[in-house]
C-alpha cells in the first residue's frame, strides 16, 4: 500500500496494486510515473521506485494457506476375523 498526497488538492489517496502496475507501465522506465488523483483528476509525479516498492510489499495474489498433513492410516490389520 502507498499513500499519495495530491500536489494540487492536498488530499490523500491510495492507488491499488493494479492501478500502480498501469502507472508503471505508462511511465516506461522513467524516474517518475504520472499518478492521477481520484479527487481532482490531476496527475501527480510519483517516483517509479516508490511505486515498485509499494507493489512489492503488497502482492496482488493472496497467500496460499498451508495444506494440513493427511492423517496416517495404519497399514495391515484390516479386518479381524
Ligand atoms: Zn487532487
Amino acid at each position: 500500500m502507498i499513500a499519495i498526497t495530491c500536489d494540487k488538492c492536498r488530499r490523500r489517496f491510495t492507488p491499488t496494486s493494479e492501478e500502480i502496475q498501469v502507472y508503471l507501465a505508462e511511465s516506461q522506465d522513467k524516474k517518475h510515473a504520472q499518478v492521477l488523483c481520484p479527487h481532482c483528476g490531476k496527475a501527480n509525479k510519483v517516483a517509479a521506485e516508490r511505486l515498485r516498492e509499494a507493489i512489492r510489499f503488497a502482492p496482488p495474489a493472496p497467500p496460499v494457506p498451508p495444506t494440513p498433513p493427511a492423517p496416517a492410516s495404519a497399514p495391515g490389520d484390516g479386518s479381524a476375523a
